[in-house]
């Protein structure tokens, strides 16, 4: 799948193509532009500049207007950086932006989705995505990540848990249950729950099928889903070790038809970790924002070498 990639010159952002062997070193942007096919003319070059723009404008304005800490040049930096893929629109036309930095081990460590925001009332969720992919414009890390902070910007501008079309996106995914299983229940155990409206079918809704279109062209390893308010680390894989982060408990609270956890773990055995930060107050400190993303990182590798040994039996 073509990803356009809209950044210019940075070493922040490398795209991992889909179809690059993975030991290969990853292009940089500015490589990718370089051998683009010869036929791309002057409007394509205007356009993706323009779109280039509005990522950038968009990553500024969206994640600055996020209360919870976070480094103000680091961040601006960052969002130089930020990308769209092509059909990543919200359904009102706001784009869904992207970060992606390579990671530094053995084949670039495992591949992590990180996105937040996809119940668009869940502000302090942002927060943490800005902290991941401002920290990740800084360091070198293990893994190979892709974050994705507003999954859901129509949500978030009308302080919505759905989409502007009223449908929970964590529950328009097509889970091999959805025809099934998602509008009964919704209907007999959320007793029609207005906030958790599956849509009228699997995949409806575009925010659903940007975030479709990053795990086909990513293809994660591992998937970190950002929610409030529960408090909980809720994980959807295989047996680990509970990581010990003190202010949120780990737990195994299951999944509901369309969700994610079903789509990508009970489906396909991409293990999902659910980030369920506590009340609407986020985290304080950025330092717990990095611990979180370590410990995820390291949950990740664990659930890899289950995961691998699994396979070997
Ligand atoms: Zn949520």
């Amino acid at each position: 799948m073509a990803m356009v990639t809209v950044t210019a010159l940075s070493a922040w952002s490398m795209s991992v193509s889909a179809s690059q062997p993975a030991s290969a070193p990853p292009a940089t942007t500015a490589q990718a532009t370089a051998t683009a096919p010869a036929t791309s003319t002057a409007t394509t070059t205007t356009a993706a500049t323009s779109e280039a723009k509005r990522a950038v404008k968009f990553c500024n304005e969206r994640l600055s207007g996020i209360s919870g800490p976070y480094d103000e040049a680091g961040l601006k930096a960052a969002c130089e950086a930020a990308q769209t893929m092509s059909g990543c629109d919200s359904e009102m036309g706001e784009p869904i932006i992207h970060f992606e930095k390579i990671g530094t081990d053995k084949n670039h460590g495992k591949k992590i989705l990180s996105i937040s925001l996809i119940h668009g009332d869940e502000r302090p969720s942002g927060a943490v995505n800005r902290a991941w992919l401002t920290r990740l414009g800084q360091i070198d890390p293990r893994n190979t990540w892709r974050v994705l902070p507003i999954v859901n910007p129509d949500g978030m501008s009308a302080n919505t848990r759905y989409n502007s079309h009223k449908v929970d996106l964590n529950r328009n995914f097509p889970s091999k249950d959805w025809q099934r299983s998602a509008i009964a229940y919704w209907k007999t155990s959320t007793r029609s729950d207005a906030r958790r409206y599956p849509g009228e079918a699997a995949a409806s809704e575009s925010e659903t099928r940007c975030v479709m279109k990053h795990i086909v062209d990513f293809k994660p390893d591992f998937i970190i889903s950002i929610h409030t308010p529960l408090g909980v680390l809720d994980f959807d894989g295989p047996s680990v070790a509970n990581p010990g982060f003190k202010p949120l408990p780990w737990v195994g609270l299951g999944n509901f038809p369309g969700s994610l956890g079903r789509f990508m773990w009970m489906d396909q055995k991409v293990p999902v970790l659910t980030i369920e930060l506590k009340g609407n107050d986020g985290i304080k400190r950025l330092e717990d924002f990095d611990k979180l993303q370590d410990i995820a990182g390291t949950v990740a590798i664990q659930a890899g070498r289950v995961l691998q040994k699994e396979k070997k039996k």
